[in-house]
């Protein structure tokens, strides 16, 4: 065993894989990126382990490896399930991971590396507890309590972007079917996309979301509706996770977090849903906007971990199909 002298933290995002070394005061020290392998498991293998190797050789040692990726590995089968990368699907992502590197390798779905890494050494720095909220092109989130993760046994802690829009008014039900099979979940309205459904529907104007936050910004009266009805679909959301969690602080992330208003107006409106008289919990825009997830997978690993010096096998093959 060696002690780690780097942390490294790789992204695995459907469009590029980012990779960078923290050195122990958090400090970026180098910063790879290459394109993702397209519906490729082996080459998606090779190309985290190759970034790895690469800045292993940059830096004349061999940091600790965590990783984020668009899912999650089932604590019940081993595999990557919750994945919208399905190449990624049914794969032991992790030992084939630690066969290739020759060392352990920590793995956490994306939301949850963002959530570690504002808590960690971001917006929430300080907090006791911390919900990390991506509301993106999907919803997803993660607990932080106390500097750390919660990981529960079906790994899901924080995943609250497929449960059911809270208090839903009658023109709200059932609300737009959800791939997941429902209808109505948080995700279809709070997300990037659902945004823009939602302002499609009630104006008949085709925007993306960016666009319809821009107008509202900007005094056009049938955007800054539209903006409205998210802030109060928002801030109903947030407060179911506020009455069972009761957060200190709630960082956003992801498209919608670009969005300045959400910061003094969700507040405002989620203290007519959150059970108590006077809310304190704060709600505040990320520190490290971008770099969250590949920075929190880096905080997978404390500081000085202990790395091992296995030796490096061949991935094993793929699953045969059902
Ligand atoms: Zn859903």
């Amino acid at each position: 065993m060696a002690i780690a002298p780097y942390r490294i933290g790789v992204d695995l995002g459907g469009t590029k894989v980012e990779a960078i070394a923290l050195a122990a005061d958090g400090t970026i020290t180098t910063r790879r990126r290459v394109a993702s392998p397209r519906g490729d498991y082996a080459a998606t293998v090779r190309t985290i382990a190759g970034l790895v190797d690469a800045i292993d050789g940059e830096l004349g040692g061999r940091g600790s490896v965590g990783v984020g990726i668009p899912g999650t590995i089932s604590p019940a089968t081993g595999l990557v399930k919750n994945a919208n990368s399905v190449h990624l699907i049914d794969h032991r992502l992790d030992s084939d991971l630690e066969a290739a590197l020759g060392r352990a390798v920590r793995l956490a779905n994306d939301a949850d590396c963002f959530a570690l890494s504002e808590a960690s050494d971001g917006a929430g720095k300080g907090a006791r507890s911390v919900f990390g909220v991506i509301l993106g092109t999907g919803v997803g989130g993660g607990l932080v309590w106390e500097g750390a993760l919660i990981a529960g046994p079906n790994a899901i802690a924080g995943e609250w972007g497929h449960n059911p829009l809270p208090w839903p008014r009658d023109d709200e039900r059932p609300g737009p079917t959800c791939y997941c099979g429902r209808a109505g979940c948080i995700e279809q309205f709070v997300s990037g996309p659902g945004f823009a459904r939602d302002h499609a529907e009630v104006t008949g104007q085709v925007l993306d979301a960016a666009a319809i936050a821009a107008a509202a910004a900007a005094g056009d009266r049938t955007a800054r509706a539209s903006l409205d009805r998210y802030v109060e679909r928002l801030a109903r959301a947030l407060a179911t996770v506020m009455n069972i969690f009761d957060p200190e602080a709630i960082v956003l992330g992801g498209g919608m977090s670009n969005v300045a208003a959400l910061y003094h107006e969700v507040p405002l409106r989620w203290q007519g849903w959150v059970f108590t008289d006077h809310v304190a919990t704060r709600l505040l825009p990320p520190a490290h906007g971008d770099s969250s997830g590949v920075r929190g997978a880096a905080w997978l690993w404390p500081a000085g971990a202990e790395i091992s010096n296995a030796a490096r096998a061949a991935p094993r093959a793929a699953p045969a199909s059902p």
